[in-house]
């Protein structure tokens, strides 16, 4: 496997929610997932991480 420890998701980084862009510091222990974003009150997404990505890529599409 190439690439072990790097791009690894260490405790630190950011939530994000993936429609409106709000962004809060990670809480080690609290899943981004459990928060909510507090404009539109989804769940966060870690950024950076696939889930993330994908949910961008499809805005953007939508988008143009
Ligand atoms: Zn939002």
């Amino acid at each position: 496997m190439a690439g072990e420890g790097r791009n690894r998701m260490g405790p630190s980084g950011y939530c994000v929610c993936a429609s409106c862009g709000y962004r809060k510091p990670h809480v080690a222990g609290v899943p981004c997932l459990e928060e909510k974003c507090p404009h539109c009150g989804k769940a966060l997404m870690r950024e950076g991480s696939e889930h993330y990505k994908s949910a961008v890529e499809k805005k953007k599409r939508r988008e143009g």
